[in-house]
């Protein structure tokens, strides 16, 4: 091990005992008080030395014998260590592919700041390229949001559209000028692999035949505005059925829109969401469906700078659920509209009369997703990283450790 005080937390100090790792309340932790030698000696925390050279370290600095050890197991319980060697499988690969890691530093510090133990930031990130992410939908939020997830190391990300490119389709972080008149899901496609920090992972067995393999993810980011409004509980009812998680995305109108993140038969999924509608809403099904039976207009409404919100939110809610967190789009649809451009959540809780079972489980519970659920969950992912819970995997706001 070589212990290193995560780089990416600005250090300062708050008055001559007391350190401050951090800027912003989200991640910011003190640590006190800490006499000048300790205060000295975490210098030398930085990646470069072992345990036997810190401990002789820590001699020449005058701290006094299991001084060292001490200030490492605690800076280790409040989650402000990393360590320079520790790898996995996985993070081993990635290692011995500086090219790749070095497009992906600026993210590699990033899941420092979410996660605790030394060394599983790069396990997290390693871990992304076993998964899988299907996204349904080449317009100009669902190919941002492909490239996105393919930019973050997302090992297979595929896309699935019908017809050609339009000149509208064209976006700085989706569809590229050249693609115009081409199939829209090859473009696509090829989108995704030029944004990959590596030679895209060996496609799956079951894709190579022509089978449906097993997605981790499934991206619903429909051109169709009315689908992004009222998606069509028939359309994800087989992922529901098949336990498949899956993200609602999108554009309608001048409003941007990301969720629910569905775990099947644990939280609300698009039936759930129709339901509640049409309780509180008599005339909502007759309104949905004259919505439905007109023809999709060729060109929706589509502001560029909104689809590519919508798509970088959606993507960032997409890599916290695969690197194991529960994101706040689980249970909910985040909602931002022009000119004011205020995010806002509207909760959706799962439906008494919806197939997907999400009430059931909600029963006497005090969210919809409880801690028994996080954890089942946790279970149906095929890396071996452990998994938080974004609102637990550090405490929020100032919190001191002792050394
Ligand atoms: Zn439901």
């Amino acid at each position: 091990m070589h212990p290193m005080v995560k780089p990416a937390l600005r250090r300062g100090w708050r008055d001559l005992n007391t350190v401050q790792f951090g800027m912003t309340p989200a991640h910011a932790l003190t640590l006190g008080p800490v006499d000048t030698a300790t205060g000295s000696f975490l210098e030398q925390l930085n990646g470069t030395r072992g345990l036997a050279l810190l401990r002789e370290e820590g001699r020449r600095c005058d701290l006094p014998d299991g001084q060292v050890d001490a200030v490492l197991e605690h800076l280790a319980q409040a989650g402000l260590l990393d360590d320079a060697t520790a790898a996995g499988p996985a993070a081993a690969a990635l290692r011995d592919r500086p090219d790749a890691l070095d497009r992906l530093r600026p993210d590699l510090a990033s899941l420092t700041l979410v996660t605790s133990r030394p060394g599983e930031a790069l396990d997290l990130l390693a871990a992304r390229r076993a998964t899988r992410v299907q996204v349904r939908g080449a317009g100009r939020v669902g190919v941002t949001i492909a490239r996105l997830l393919s930019a973050a190391g997302v090992g297979e990300v595929d896309v699935r559209d019908v017809g050609e490119v339009h000149p509208w389709d064209v976006t700085p972080g989706g569809l590229p000028a050249k693609s115009v008149g081409a199939r829209r899901t090859e473009a696509a496609r090829g989108a995704v692999r030029r944004s990959a920090p590596q030679a895209p992972r060996r496609r799956s067995p079951a894709a190579r035949t022509g089978g449906e393999p097993g997605n981790t993810l499934v991206v619903l980011a429909p051109r169709d505005d009315v689908a992004v409004h009222t998606p069509d509980p028939a359309v994800s009812a087989p992922l529901t059925e098949t336990g498949t998680p899956h993200l609602h995305a999108g554009v309608v109108e001048a409003t941007g829109v990301v969720g629910p993140l569905v775990l099947p038969g644990r939280s609300a999924c698009a039936g759930c969401l129709h339901a509640h509608r049409a309780d509180r809403d008599p005339a909502w099904p007759r309104l949905v469906a004259q919505w439905r039976c007109r023809r999709p207009r060729e060109v929706p409404p589509c502001d560029l700078t909104l689809a590519t919100t919508v798509a970088g939110l959606a993507a960032a809610h997409a890599l916290a659920f695969l690197d194991g967190f529960v994101p706040s789009s689980v249970g909910a649809r985040w909602e931002v509209s022009l000119p004011a451009l205020s995010w806002r959540a509207r909760t959706v809780a799962p439906h008494p009369a919806c197939p997907c079972g999400g009430a059931e489980k909600a029963k006497g519970e005090r969210t919809s997703m409880d801690e028994e659920a996080r954890e089942t969950m946790a279970g149906q992912r095929p890396t071996t990283v452990s998994r938080h819970r974004a609102d637990a995997a550090r405490p929020t706001g100032t919190w001191r450790a002792h050394v």
